[in-house]
């Protein structure tokens, strides 16, 4: 299986991530990717970027060193009507919207009755494309339901590389339960490296191994091709 966009990274705007937009699109160049998804964490992760920050991706180049580079957002689940910290006015100028829950953004300690039902809301809005790192221990999420619900919408749940190698400990087994019920309902996915430094751009392997383990097929991989990646967010070559 082959991955041809990262679509999770953080730049220096997210308040704890370390590389430019040029530094993160260099590396992508260097490892032959095709295309990169800036997404810099919503404003309410503590310290992260201001709403403005998100308006101005639209003076980026549509590509850098030859990689297209994408406006994107990692925005926060902030309340279990699964409303997001990003305004529709915003949201709506970015190529790939990503929701996620994070701690410190009003989500701690909700339980997996509250979480799953923040997250289903947040993925009936067509604005969100992926739901990032629905693996992680921290949140606990009834998958079935999760699913169920990105087969029903069309919404892309995340492998995310680093929740094997540096972030969200105790992931994987949470994950390879995920790619399970992905691989048997067919429901559609994305790898994301999630790196906050350019060295971690185009980091894939974990994930990839975790998805070819339980049978996920090519076809459900959002990014496993630029026709499909632009197909899945209506965006034009
Ligand atoms: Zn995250
Ligand atoms: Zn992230």
């Amino acid at each position: 299986m082959q991955i041809v966009a990262d679509m999770h990274t953080h730049t220096i705007a997210s308040g704890h991530a370390y590389s430019t937009v040029n530094e993160l699109a260099q590396e992508a160049a260097r490892k032959g990717l095709l295309a990169l998804a800036v997404t810099d964490h919503g404003p309410a992760i503590p310290g992260g970027p201001h709403l403005y920050h998100f308006g101005a991706m639209r003076f980026f180049p549509q590509t850098i060193g030859g990689v297209r580079i994408l406006t994107g957002v990692e925005a926060n689940i902030i309340d279990p009507d699964g409303t997001l910290d990003l305004p529709e006015e915003y949201l709506q100028r970015l190529d790939f919207v990503m929701a996620g829950l994070h701690e410190g953004c009003g989500m701690d300690g909700l339980g997996s009755d509250g979480n799953t039902s923040a997250v289903i809301k947040a993925m009936a809005n067509p604005r969100v494309k992926a739901i990032s790192h629905p693996g992680n221990p921290i949140f606990p999420l009834n998958y079935e339901m999760v699913v169920e619900a990105a087969r029903q919408t069309g919404t892309a749940l995340e492998i995310n590389n680093s929740s094997f190698v540096i972030s969200r400990k105790g992931s994987r087994p949470n994950c390879e339960s995920l790619a399970e019920l992905i691989a048997r309902t067919g429901a559609p996915v994305i790898v994301g490296s999630d790196a906050h430094i350019a060295q971690g751009v185009g980091e894939f392997s974990a994930a990839i191994e975790v998805l070819e383990c339980a049978g996920v097929r090519e076809e459900q991989v959002v990014n496993s091709s630029l026709e499909r990646l632009l197909a899945f967010l209506d965006l034009t070559f």
